[in-house]
């Protein structure tokens, strides 16, 4: 018997990832459950969303085809060229149809991930930061600051990782999705002018 939904799933993930993706999986989902308590966030959404939120990453490109077929996504020339985008879109509409969530928020938690957005709500800024900062990862710059910083001012700490991607991509000539640079622009304008 399972104790609860939050074991039902990682019982599933745990088939569908390699076994580094899903360590990655269960440090998000642990991440996101303190932030969630930090903020005063639903702490099982915040865990089942982190739980879900890299279910399509460890898919092929062939099999993400059929799935869009399948479930009619429209993909766009960006996502179909890019695994990143593509794994947050199908994993998306995976979580609909196949871990039948139903709940919006957990589902646009899971879409914008990759990306970031303008005016993202509380449960995505908690997703899209626990997947930067969880314990397993180690290369990103500014790690250890923006971890301190995640748990004291959560806008701030989404603007150093916006920031802290763009110059990323950037400096691998690797194009960044323009959603990442609207979301970038987005919370730069709401920090005291300052913090800018
Ligand atoms: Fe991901
Ligand atoms: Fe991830």
């Amino acid at each position: 018997m399972h104790k609860n939904n939050i074991d039902l799933y990682k019982k599933r993930l745990q088939k569908k990832l390699d076994a580094e993706r899903y360590e990655h999986t269960i440090g998000v989902a642990y991440t996101a459950a303190a932030l969630a308590m930090r903020y005063g966030a639903d702490i099982e959404k915040a865990q089942i969303a982190g739980i879900l939120h890299d279910n399509a990453k460890c898919i092929s490109l062939e099999r993400a085809m059929q799935l869009s077929e399948k479930y009619n996504i429209a993909l766009s020339e960006a996502e179909l060229a890019n695994p990143m985008l593509l794994h947050s879109k199908i994993g998306a509409y995976l979580a609909m149809h196949k871990y039948k969530i139903t709940d919006k928020d957990i589902v646009r938690a899971i879409l914008y991930h990759t990306t970031g957005r303008p005016n993202m709500s509380l449960l995505e800024k908690i997703i899209y930061i626990a997947d930067y900062i969880e314990p397993m990862r180690h290369k990103a710059q500014n790690l250890p600051e923006i971890r301190r910083v995640a748990f004291i001012d959560i806008d701030k700490a989404l603007l150093m990782i916006l920031s802290d991607t763009l110059d990323y991509l950037q400096s691998c000539s690797m194009e960044s999705d323009p959603m990442t640079r609207k979301a970038y622009e987005f919370y730069k304008n709401s920090r005291p002018l300052e913090d800018r």
